[in-house]
């Protein structure tokens, strides 16, 4: 019997004990604030950012929005970082990646402010990642860690493949998954036998933003299987595309275990991941001790 994780589920039990540590904070007086900064045209960053102000409002964070025209000069992305570190009501800054050629994006990763860096981007929160004393997590990674636990999966040592090596999914990913004592394989574009790496593993996460393409054929019996894909694919639908993700569903909820979807899997989990990122810098700016989700 193959247990189907239900991202979204596990996501509004993240929110619930979110609104929870809200709530004790505003009885200390504390309002939590998110400030979201959105240097881009394109209509998938700003629905993204849509959704983060949603969210962070459906559980009493209040949001804070600015926007500038991509085509402003990088120093006006700057200064709005320095201004929103300097705010107290401001507790975590998140800058919309992809962000235009001509900014810098390792500078703006190193200019938010590492103790409202909800991101987790900052090379300060990196570094204690891998130092094995985490600030912030990134959200997917924090996500996937998150549907593990709740699935029961034991990770101490188990044979874990990562597909995908990227700063924001991959590389923390992990880190994570070793700092929980499992055997780490990171795969990647350049990676010769991919098939070997994930047939023989217990754990395979997918993040390398390929459709589909791990399947059936290149899973061992029984293993557990994140599929953190999210990829549009065009169709003939009214939007024009629909979501998928790395893993083909259908054959390799056959083989497997445990398998979270794409839509319906660590999706919901980054978005929830963010928010309690957030309370836990407002809980930390303001020496409080409430309890944390
Ligand atoms: P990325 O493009 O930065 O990195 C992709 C990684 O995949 C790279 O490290 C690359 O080396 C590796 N890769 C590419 N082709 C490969 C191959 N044939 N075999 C093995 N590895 C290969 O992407 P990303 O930002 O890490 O995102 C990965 C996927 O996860 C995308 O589909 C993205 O949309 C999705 N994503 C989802 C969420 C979420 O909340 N659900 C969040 C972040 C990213």
């Amino acid at each position: 019997m193959t247990t189907v994780i239900d991202g979204n589920a596990v996501a509004e039990d993240v929110r619930a004990d979110v609104a929870a540590t809200v709530d004790a904070l505003d009885a200390e007086g504390v309002t939590p604030g998110l400030a979201t900064v959105l240097m881009s045209d394109d209509d998938a960053s700003s629905t993204y950012v849509s959704m983060k102000q949603r969210d962070c409002e459906e559980v009493g964070i209040e949001s804070f929005h600015v926007e500038i025209d991509p085509d402003e000069p990088a120093s006006e992305l700057y200064e709005t970082i320095d201004d929103l570190n300097a705010r107290e009501d401001v507790h975590g800054i998140l800058v919309q990646l992809p962000l235009p050629d001509h900014v810098d994006e390792r500078e703006v990763l190193r200019r938010v402010d590492p103790a409202k860096d909800v991101d987790g981007f900052h090379p300060e929160n990196v570094g204690r990642l891998v130092a094995g004393d985490p600030r912030f997590v990134p959200c997917t990674p924090n996500g996937v860690m998150r549907l593990l636990d709740d699935a029961d999966v034991p990770l101490d040592g188990l044979d874990a493949t990562v597909v995908g090596r990227s700063n924001i999914v991959g590389k923390p990913l992990s880190n994570l998954l070793l700092q929980e004592n499992a055997t780490v394989t990171t795969c990647h574009s350049r990676t010769t036998d991919l098939e070997a790496h994930t047939r023989s593993a217990d754990l395979v996460v997918a993040a390398a933003g390929i459709p589909e393409f791990i399947d059936a054929s290149m899973l061992a019996e029984g293993a557990v299987v994140i599929d953190v894909g999210t990829n549009r694919v065009e169709d003939s639908s009214e939007k024009g595309y629909h979501l998928t993700g790395d893993v083909d569903f259908e054959s390799a909820k056959e083989k497997a275990s445990v398998i979270s979807p794409s839509p319906g899997g660590v999706g919901p989990m980054t978005r929830a991941m963010l928010l309690v990122n957030t309370v836990e810098a407002a809980a930390a700016l303001t020496d409080s001790d409430v309890p944390l989700p």
